[in-house]
């Protein structure tokens, strides 16, 4: 008798952790005020999109990116006031540096722990790189619970630790003392998270001489280029020299390489409009304070967290009138009816703050 090959489908072959997941949801936003992805809403000045332009047009695209992108990151270095013998490692993304870091440390059994609720990425991550994922719960206003945290840190001796400075979806700064106690108490690597430094007032990074387990790591997405994909890990060679080697060789492409390196020539256009947003942001928390039944959080960062009482209707209802915002309840249980907006132009604050008006007063 013929052996019957057994039909090849994907729970035959792939990791079970790979099954288990869900894709990071991204929505259909077309035609819709997009208040969900964190963006900068404002396009840059004509005579620097014309430069751009130029640049682009000359850019020698037959032929791979310089691999060690020396310029851009000379650039980067004196935007952004690294300490001296510290270096940078770049990415397409700093979802691509969460990933080279845990596919570093990924021994059987490693553990990679978090506040919860956080950035969702460093949850899929481990798990799609098989490491433990050790979630401890922040405390109901979104602060650190330290002793949690120092005990979990004691038990599962994770080798990474990622904090989020300032916190997504919560928008707030933890405790800076608390997070030097976890970096002192943590038997591997803490990487301080700052996605949203263009919108805070304090940074990490000065502290990277002090402490020899620290990593910062920063993203320009939301400094207004998150179509151009980079974010950097800094700390020092020691470090960085090993996790090169995970770098596949051309992560940054040749447009990226110019155009960003281009912007950060004009990095104050950028902290402009970041200025901006942060007073954009004290205009939209008074509005949602002064709502009935809406609850919002102090932010430190480009959003703001709003707890409401029927998040999904009220969701939909914004939706209904063309805007976009992050539905998180359901998350997490410290997320019940929450939702998340992020600050955008004047002009969408306030469609934003109508629509949420009418929908909440629908759901009565
Ligand atoms: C948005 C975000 C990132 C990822 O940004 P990239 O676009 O991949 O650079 C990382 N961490 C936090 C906390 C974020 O909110």
């Amino acid at each position: 008798m013929p052996s019957v090959t057994p039909v090849l489908t994907p729970d035959r072959l792939l990791r079970q952790e790979v099954l288990a997941l869900r894709a990071y949801p991204v929505p259909d936003s077309g035609g819709m005020v997009k208040l969900d992805a964190m963006e900068n809403p404002y396009p840059l000045p004509p005579q620097l999109r014309d430069e751009i332009a130029r640049l682009v047009a000359d850019a020698a695209i037959n032929r791979y990116p310089d691999a060690g992108a020396q310029s851009l990151k000379d650039q980067i270095s004196a935007v952004t006031g690294l300490p001296q013998g510290m270096g940078i490692l770049l990415g397409n993304g700093s979802d691509e540096i969460i990933q080279l870091l845990a596919m570093a440390v990924a021994k059987p059994g490693a553990a990679l722990l978090s506040a919860e609720p956080s950035f969702v990425m460093y949850r899929m991550i481990a798990a799609f790189t098989g490491m433990q994922y050790v979630g401890v719960p922040l405390t109901e206003d979104f602060a650190l619970d330290l002793p949690a945290m120092l005990n979990a840190i004691q038990r599962h001796q994770p080798a990474l630790v990622f904090l989020a400075y300032p916190n997504n979806p919560s928008g707030n700064l933890f405790d800076a003392d608390d997070i030097a106690q976890i970096i002192a108490a943590a038997p591997g690597l803490v990487v301080v998270d700052e996605a949203y430094y263009a919108f805070a007032d304090a940074s990490f990074m000065p502290m990277l001489a002090r402490y020899p387990n620290l990593l910062v790591m920063r993203t320009f997405s939301k400094l207004g280029m998150a179509g151009l994909r980079l974010g950097f890990v800094a700390g020092s060679q020691a470090w960085l020299a090993h996790l090169e080697k995970l770098r596949l060789p051309y992560n940054v492409g040749v447009l990226t390489q110019l155009v960003v390196e281009k912007l950060l020539q004009h990095h104050a256009v950028l902290l402009q409009q970041a200025a901006q947003i942060k007073l954009d942001r004290v205009w939209l928390y008074e509005r949602l304070a002064g709502m009935a039944d809406v609850r919002p959080y102090a932010s430190e960062a480009n959003f703001i967290l709003f707890r409401v009482m029927h998040a999904a209707k009220v969701f939909e209802g914004l939706k209904n009138r063309g805007v976009l915002i992050k539905n998180l309840s359901g998350s997490h249980p410290l997320l019940a009816d929450c939702l998340r907006v992020t600050v955008g132009t004047p002009q969408e604050n306030e469609r934003f703050v109508v629509a949420l008006r009418e929908s909440i007063h629908q759901t009565i």
